[in-house]
């Protein structure tokens, strides 16, 4: 079993290769840089002169490597040009060569000064120690005569280690060549993950016991997880690599729309909570909104927003899905987002009280200049909105709301978040529209555990087969009366899972826009019948983990595709 170290990841991605590690950096022994050996007086001139020409000579080196760059690696360069040049830090390593310091000695106490000052400010300027301690050890080698410390030129495509990177280490890096970045030390913000960034390359920071990989050790580095493998199966690495790319490239190039490998549309939506979230949204390959939070708009008000106020944001999300579709939800006000214009009772148990459509029962008019506001918004624009309402739990309630919407002439629906929903989803279905089914809650309500613990995240994982068996039914349902069931919680951004879901039954998925592409991507490369397989075999699981892999197989076609009558029946309905 290859050994597994784990850091910080900071820039996503796969990358395989030899270790690969910067060259000696110069000694800083008390005897090599001259500590206790006094510089006469009448030589602290020239020892002074020594200094600066030394700290001269590597700035001009750098700057000239800025000029060789661009972006984001000339900025850097540039940077660390400057700090070799800084009036305070020459200043004081001045200060001590005037009082007997030899140069040597002067730049790494000088260095030693400042880097307690920029640790002691912390963030960011703490990150610029590297730097601090790059530019001395590149006065100290000019001093020394010895070469320019650095990264040497890789001779194949390698992982390059360090305890911490400087700019002056990555500039110019050939990301062919130098195919990841990862450190011991260092953090998110570090020269090191903006440099990976703009070179595009994986990387991980403060990964610990790095020290200990040699140079030309095998690594297999994974900028999305942190987990450095040392030593792993050469094959099984390099399939990795080559699958990820394949993988990115697939999914940087999707453009939608959202359609199965034997052309099943299935529409990729996005989930917005704002005029300015929908203008964002439209970015990316989206087809339209399939979850417009309104609740989130309002989250600062004291007062309930006029009817005007409100349609003047509902209409800024239609206006950035001109001619798209958009489903608008009501209010879901309360619980883990109270609104303080709707006066929430007092209640010992909110996720289970007086939230979402449940505002209606004290606060009626809420609701009635709610659904007002979005007709006035719908009026004169492009876009026929679908409404729908949240934590809804009979077919009485759906009716309710139905009606009210239908009276404005919209489109009626409700989401399918509480469990005695998904039951009766036949009768709830019945009453409106379309359904969307809000995984988060469901997840919640059917396993009895609160979507915002830690503790309990493996059984609020959406991945619960008893959750998948309430969508099978409820997308039965939708199916048996020809209406359109979405869904809209977390589990449609999740690419196999949006497969399952496929294959259970569901003709739309609604998530947060940045992970459109990659579900869109995953969907066009099976089939519908590789869906409803894979759906099968996570219906057949007793726990998500064994859903998980059990999906993925049939998916990734290492296993053969079998869909029991149970599905091949509620999928064909
Ligand atoms: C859900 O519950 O899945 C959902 C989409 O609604 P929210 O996350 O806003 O509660
Ligand atoms: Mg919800």
């Amino acid at each position: 079993m290859a050994e597994i170290l784990t850091g910080t990841p900071v820039v996503g991605g796969l990358a395989y290769g030899p270790a690969l590690w910067p060259g000696e950096r110069p000694d800083h022994s008390p005897e090599k840089l001259g500590v206790g050996v006094e510089v006469a007086e009448d030589g602290r001139a020239d020892e002074a002169s020594r200094f600066t020409g030394a700290a001269a000579t590597v700035a001009s080196r750098l700057r000239e490597r800025a000029s060789q760059n661009t972006g984001v690696t000339a900025e850097v360069l540039a940077a660390t040009a400057g700090l070799a040049e800084d009036r305070g830090w020459v200043g004081a390593a001045k200060g001590l060569i005037a009082k007997g310091s030899s140069a040597e000695a002067a730049a790494v106490a000088a260095t030693e000064q400042f880097a307690a000052v920029f640790t002691k400010l912390g963030g960011l300027m703490a990150e610029r120690v590297t730097d601090l301690n790059d530019v001395r050890d590149r006065v100290l080698a000019e001093l020394l005569g010895l070469p320019e410390p650095g990264v040497p030129t890789p001779q194949e495509p390698s992982v390059l280690m360090a305890d911490d990177l400087a700019p002056a280490d990555t500039a110019g890096l050939d990301p062919a060549m130098t195919t990841a970045l990862v450190t011991r030390l260092g953090g998110p913000t570090s020269h090191t993950a903006i440099i990976a960034r703009q070179l595009g390359i994986p990387c991980v920071v403060a990964v610990s016991g790095l020290s200990d990989i040699e140079a030309g050790t095998p690594v297999l580095v994974d900028g999305n997880t942190g987990l450095i493998e040392v030593r792993p199966d050469d094959e099984m690495a390099r399939d990795r690599v080559a699958e990820h790319r394949r993988h990115a490239e697939l999914v940087a190039g999707w453009s939608g729309p959202g359609v199965t490998a034997d052309g099943v549309a299935i529409a990729v939506l996005a989930n917005v909570a704002d005029g300015a979230s929908a203008r964002a949204a439209v970015d990316h390959p989206v087809e339209g909104v399939g979850l417009f939070r309104t609740e989130l708009a309002f989250l600062e008000r004291a007062d309930e927003p006029t009817v005007d106020e409100q349609a003047a944001i509902y209409r800024e999300v239609l206006d950035a899905f001109a001619g798209r579709k958009v489903v608008i939800r009501t209010l879901d006000a309360g619980s883990d987002k109270p609104l303080r214009f709707v006066r929430h009772p007092d209640e010992a148990n909110p996720a289970l009280g007086v939230r979402g459509d449940r505002i209606a029962l004290a606060h009626p008019e809420i609701r009635t200049h709610q659904l007002d506001a979005i007709a006035q918004a719908a009026m004169g624009s492009d876009v026929a909105p679908w409404v729908m309402a949240p934590m809804i739990a009979s077919p009485t309630e759906a009716a309710n709301f139905a009606a009210e919407v239908r009276g404005r002439g919209l489109v009626a629906g409700v989401m399918i978040e509480v469990p005695a929903a998904a039951i009766l989803a036949h009768a709830v279905l019945a009453e409106v529209d379309f359904v969307s089914i809000g995984t988060n809650d469901l997840t919640q309500y059917t396993m009895a555990a609160d979507r915002m613990s830690a503790d309990l995240a493996a059984l609020t994982d959406p991945w619960q087969p008893a959750v998948l068996h309430l969508i099978a039914s409820v997308a039965a349902a939708g199916r048996d009366q020809g209406k359109p069931v979405g869904v809209c919680g977390e589990a449609a951004a999740d690419p196999n899972l949006a497969c399952v879901l496929v294959g259970l039954g569901v003709t739309s998925l609604s998530s947060a826009p940045v992970a459109s592409a990659a579900v869109g991507a995953r969907l066009g490369e099976v089939t519908e019948e590789a869906c409803r397989a894979a759906a099968q075999a996570a219906l057949d699981a007793v726990d998500p983990a064994t859903a998980r892999v059990a999906a993925a197989a049939v998916l990734d076609g290492s296993v053969e595709p079998s869909v029991d009558d149970g599905v091949r029946r509620a999928a064909s309905r």
